[in-house]
């Protein structure tokens, strides 16, 4: 390709999906590097509105990668399950590590460069049509053709939007605060836990609230949120903003000075649709983890399925990504997802409150091996046989 303008590659997108998509497809088609364009519509280091965890399949994902992330974070070395008054806490060291996204995603983007892959920060992706042979993109900068372009663009993706892609269930709505801290009286810091908190479902909230502690540039805070995955739209909605402002109440937060941000997380579908010919969504462009809403790990998984997809298009110069939903479903990252939707569906719908209250009081009597068995089921911790 001669024309200056036109890539075999466009991944619209720097999050952790779009980057790790371009490490990937960096060591799987080493020749093309300089035919993959990345357009991220802001500039690293950029905010982006986050839980800030890592777990330890976060980790595993970077590992492949062969990338070490050594940014400011703090450790988390236990996880507290809640439901109503019945808690219980799975120790584990390491169990997750909760970051700053703005220096995370920096430097996964520091990764990206150093490998000699372009990189078009400011530059937002406005419109995408299809082109006899790949896509046409229209930028705030100007226009492109790629044979091939990977929606790597978050929640509200842009490039979702232009395959016109209607009638999917799926959005999640998150709303998070950051509120500073006394390290010495915050329980949950001197303890270095992790909290998930499941009785909003008792009033209509299908997901959790989370408490993770963490450094804002290095001070400490908290990183408090609630996330309302809607996995079952039928049922009758709490209203998200009421429930979390009556448990920061709880808290002792004052209200007053917390800044209220709200972004949504799109959950995987398995029969969703994935691709259209010559385009690939990927992370929460196509649908991560409708449980816990987790997203950084998924989103780096879906990069090394889509750079194995897109080797195989060229190797049969088939560009139409028939067998990309069948890939996703059979992958670890279709099974667990899978998995996590199935218990997301039965948690959440809070059908029978009582069994859902047995079932959590067993969990709380349940010897720790088992806890943690159910931890690594659910992709949360390493299987159990390498813990400890
Ligand atoms: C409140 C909240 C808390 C969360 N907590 C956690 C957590 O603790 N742990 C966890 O694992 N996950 C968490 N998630 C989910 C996680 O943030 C996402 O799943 C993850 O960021 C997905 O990565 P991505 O690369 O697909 O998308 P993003 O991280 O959203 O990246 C998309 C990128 O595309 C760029 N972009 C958007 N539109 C355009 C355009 N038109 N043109 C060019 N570029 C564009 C954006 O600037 C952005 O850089 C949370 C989400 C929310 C909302």
């Amino acid at each position: 390709m001669n024309d200056p303008d036109a890539y075999k590659i466009i991944i619209v997108g720097a999050g952790p999906t779009g980057l790790s998509t371009a490490l990937h497809l960096a060591r799987r088609l080493p020749s093309l590097t300089k035919e993959i364009l990345i357009l991220e519509a802001a500039e690293h280091p950029r905010p982006k509105l986050c839980g800030g965890g890592v777990t330890f399949h976060g980790e595993e994902q970077l590992h492949r990668l062969g990338l070490q992330i050594d940014v400011p974070a703090f450790t988390i070395n236990r996880l507290l399950f809640r439901l109503g008054g019945l808690d219980f806490t799975v120790p584990f060291p390491h169990a997750m590590r909760i970051i700053e996204r703005r220096l995370f995603d920096a430097a996964i983007a520091e990764a990206v460069t150093a490998v000699g892959l372009k990189v078009h920060s400011n530059e937002k992706l406005l419109d995408m049509q299809p082109v006899p042979g790949g896509m046409q993109l229209q930028t705030n900068r100007g226009h492109y053709r790629a044979q091939i372009v990977v929606g790597a663009d978050g929640a509200n993706s842009m490039v979702r939007r232009r395959l016109h892609i209607t009638g999917q269930p799926g959005v999640a709505r998150l709303l998070r605060v950051l509120t500073p801290i006394v390290p010495e009286e915050n329980e949950g810091w001197q303890a270095q836990t992790a909290v998930f908190d499941f009785s909003c479902i008792q009033h209509g909230i299908q997901g959790y609230s989370w408490d993770f502690p963490c450094l804002i540039e290095g001070k400490p805070f908290m990183n408090r949120g609630m996330f309302d995955s809607r996995v079952t739209p039928e049922q009758p909605r709490g209203n998200l903003k009421q429930v979390f402002f009556a448990q920061l109440a709880n808290q002792h937060v004052n209200l007053e000075h917390v800044q209220l941000e709200g972004h949504p997380v799109r959950w995987f579908h398995p029969q969703a649709t994935f691709a259209r010919p010559h385009v690939l969504l990927a992370g929460d462009a196509a649908g991560v983890d409708p449980l816990f809403a987790e997203g950084i790990s998924y989103g780096m998984e879906y990069g090394a399925i889509v750079a194995r997809q897109i080797e195989d298009a060229f190797a049969r110069n088939d560009f139409r990504f028939q067998n990309y939903k069948a890939m996703l479903q059979k992958d670890r990252l279709g099974r667990l997802l899978k998995r996590r939707a199935f218990i997301a569906r039965h948690l959440f719908s809070y059908h029978w409150p009582q069994m859902v209250a047995f079932i959590w009081r067993l969990a709380t009597v349940a010897p720790l091996k088992i806890q943690h068995a159910f931890g690594s089921f659910l992709g949360l911790l390493p299987p159990y046989r390498t813990a400890v």
